[in-house]
């Protein structure tokens, strides 16, 4: 392609793009494809020659029906992703100058940039400067480092509560723990200290090393929050490496009335919270904070002739702070995102978020057919039907197309997860899932 070819076809696509975000209302939230519905409509063999393809005519045909629409205002399923326009324009900006930040010296800005950004973040989180801050792809190879690090210090056991993220057992396993402990929780989702410390004791009792607990600020299934400072208790009197997973909840520390949440947060070994999450950052950014970075480089660091610069030791060689060699300039995401809305755009958008979920959860509170199944204390609100079969008016409202919402279940019952957050995402949205919501179960009650 001559650059001529590329200023025509690449103006027609951010045309296509805006377009795109201002009809995303007209179109069905959850994708209505069928398996294999998109495959078949490609060829079985690569194209042998040059083809002109119409892309735009192409990805309407085979590409949107097999989209599900993460930035629609009516998205209320799994956890808001959110994709802001200036963050779309830093991941071009990023695949244009096509540079590979695994040195300082491949291109330095990437690295630099990256020192600054992390600087900010957290500053905007409330955090101390005892933590330094490095982009990883995702929360969960965050958290794989995390607990690569705490096996380097000791192959013992691994605690999380049974409402953890399937990412850290994962992680677990994928660092070489042979045993991982799920703790049960309390009535509100939140791991049981008490139960955490009878696990270690017995533990110990079996000759066993407790190696590291992950705790949970923000569950993925309610938003559950582990009570830090009795984990944090814990974990300094058996020496064990305490990581938070703040993945989604991160974002809320970027105002001052949350943080309480996350009270003891200074008491980490590490923690991971995903701005490609709520904050706005297109997919892929993830915030990745240790206090100790020494440690983190001795136990990431390989050094290898061909990557030995002149200025090792003066600068962040940014290869050793995590697990690829290869890195994209993801923090020019961060800064176009943070250029544009400014620290308090982002809080005025979880503010209006946050009070959004308390508008649903009132509602649901006020309703005789409903009840919710857990707190709220960010933007998910986790309800079910008391009589009709709550995936079945999950399933009913997402195949309608108006909004998607995540039927799951938590300790045995079902229930509705609707996880408010799409950067579009007003009061009348989520006045509709609810009306939704409500038809569709009269209607399930009829049907029965
Ligand atoms: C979303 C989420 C994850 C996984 O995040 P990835 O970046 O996709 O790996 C892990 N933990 C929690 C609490 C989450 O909400």
């Amino acid at each position: 392609m001559d650059a001529a070819t590329f200023r025509r076809l690449g103006h027609q696509l951010i045309d296509w793009i805006a377009d795109y975000r201002e009809r995303i209302e007209s179109l069905p939230v959850m994708s209505r494809s069928q398996p294999g519905e998109i495959r078949a409509r490609f060829s079985d063999r690569p194209p042998e020659k040059k083809s002109d393809v119409d892309l735009i005519s192409a990805i309407e045909r085979d590409i949107l029906p097999g989209i599900t629409h993460w930035n629609h205002p009516s998205f209320f399923a799994y956890f808001p992703s959110n994709t802001s326009f200036a963050s779309i324009l830093a991941d071009l900006v990023a695949s244009g100058l096509g540079a590979q930040g695994m040195s300082w010296q491949t291109s330095p800005a990437a690295t630099e940039v990256e020192d600054v950004m992390m600087d900010w973040l957290r500053q905007m989180l409330g955090l101390s400067p005892a933590f330094t801050g490095v982009i990883h792809d995702t929360a969960s190879t965050a958290t794989l480092c995390a607990l690569i690090c705490a096996r380097e210090r000791s192959r013992g056991v691994v605690y999380s509560s049974e409402q953890a993220n399937s990412s850290v057992e994962k992680a677990a396993r994928m660092a070489g723990f042979e045993h991982f402990r799920a703790i049960d929780t309390d009535d509100a989702h939140a791991l049981r200290p008490d139960l955490l410390a009878r696990a270690i004791e017995e533990d110990l009792a079996r000759g066993l090393r407790p190696s590291a607990v992950v705790a949970t600020v923000g569950t993925t299934g309610t938003t559950a929050i582990d009570p830090l400072p009795a984990i944090a208790d814990l974990a300094e009197r058996h020496r064990m490496w305490l990581h938070v997973d703040a993945a989604l909840a991160g974002t809320a520390m970027v105002l001052p009335e949350c943080r309480p949440l996350w009270e003891g947060i200074e008491r980490t070994d590490s923690l991971v919270l995903n701005p490609h999450k709520w904050m706005g950052v297109g997919f892929d950014l993830s915030a990745y904070y240790v206090r100790d970075p020494a440690y983190l480089v001795s136990v990431m660091s390989m050094s290898a002739n061909i990557l030995k610069t002149a200025q090792d030791g003066a600068v962040r060689n940014l290869r050793d702070w995590g697990i690829p060699l290869g890195r994209r300039f993801r923090s020019l995401k961060l800064w176009f995102h943070l250029l544009d809305m400014g620290v308090e755009g982002i809080q005025a958008r979880i503010r209006r978020d946050l009070e959004n979920a308390q508008w649903l959860a009132h509602q649901v509170d006020a309703s005789s057919d409903w009840e919710r199944v857990a707190p709220v204390p960010l933007q998910t609100v986790c309800m079910r039907h008391r009589s009709a079969d709550s995936s079945a008016i999950a399933d009913r409202v997402n195949r309608g197309g108006s909004a998607y919402v995540t039927p799951s279940a938590i300790k045995g019952r079902h229930m509705i997860r609707v996880s408010i957050g799409a950067e579009g995402t007003e009061r009348h949205h989520v006045e509709a899932v609810w009306r939704a919501l409500r038809e569709a179960s009269v209607a399930i009650m009829h049907q029965a």
